[in-house]
């Protein structure tokens, strides 16, 4: 239960209970379209959806379920039934946070953003003494980037590195002016300088 189509002109995605997000984001992609999903793809979109859900585009459009239009849903009981503003608004209610309490989602309608611009993304690592400029940039880039950024920030003492500490931030933007990130010398190959 994978399949997605997407509505252009209503600017919608319906998917079906089993989709992951990377079968939203190829089918939006075909319209130029995306919804708000998870920073990672390879997940579900079941459990991202019905427990919240954020991602890259949370920043300027909020969280999953704040786009989140209706979800068809198995009742324990047998009934199918559509959960909406205007249907089951109570179960609509509490499945954007709770959901999988309740039953089991068929098919989930989102609302789908105009995504004309390619976003440029990757991930950066730094060695510790790096830590407090990739902060400050974090902090700057996130503050004035008006939601078109997002970035998250990790430590990790990864064995390929000797088991030194590094930070790493995954990251996406579209903002046009490209900004100048902390020194990208110190990745994950280096050693700690
Ligand atoms: C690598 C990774 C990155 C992540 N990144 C993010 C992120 O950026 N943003 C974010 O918000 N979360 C993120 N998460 C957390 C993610 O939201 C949860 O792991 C979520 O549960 C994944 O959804 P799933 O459908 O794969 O869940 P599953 O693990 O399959 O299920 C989780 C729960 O949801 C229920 N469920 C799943 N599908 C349905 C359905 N169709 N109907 C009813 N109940 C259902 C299951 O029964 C279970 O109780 C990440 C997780 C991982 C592992």
């Amino acid at each position: 239960m994978r399949k997605v189509s997407v509505d252009p002109a209503a600017k919608t995605i319906t998917a079906q209970g089993g989709a992951l997000w990377v079968d939203v984001d190829d089918a939006a992609q075909e319209h130029r379209l995306a919804a708000v999903g998870g920073t990672v793809n390879h997940t579900g979109i079941g459990g991202l959806t019905l427990q919240g859900g954020y991602g890259w585009l949370s920043p300027q459009r909020g969280l999953v379920i704040d786009n989140l239009l209706s979800v068809r849903m198995v009742l324990a009981d047998g009934r199918i039934v559509t959960a909406s503003e205007k249907e089951n608004t109570d179960l609509f209610w509490a499945l954007r946070g709770a959901g999988s309490n309740f039953g089991v989602a068929t098919e989930f309608v989102y609302r789908a953003f105009d995504q004309k611009v390619d976003p440029w993304c990757g991930l950066l690592a730094f060695t510790p003494d790096k830590l407090e400029k990739v902060v400050e940039f974090l902090n700057d880039a996130v503050a004035t980037g008006k939601g078109r950024n997002g970035m998250l920030l990790g430590f990790a003492c990864p064995p390929p590195t000797g088991g030194y500490p590094r930070s790493w931030f995954p990251f996406s933007t579209t903002e046009q002016k490209r900004r100048r990130t902390p020194r990208t010398r110190a990745c994950l190959t280096s050693s700690p300088s």
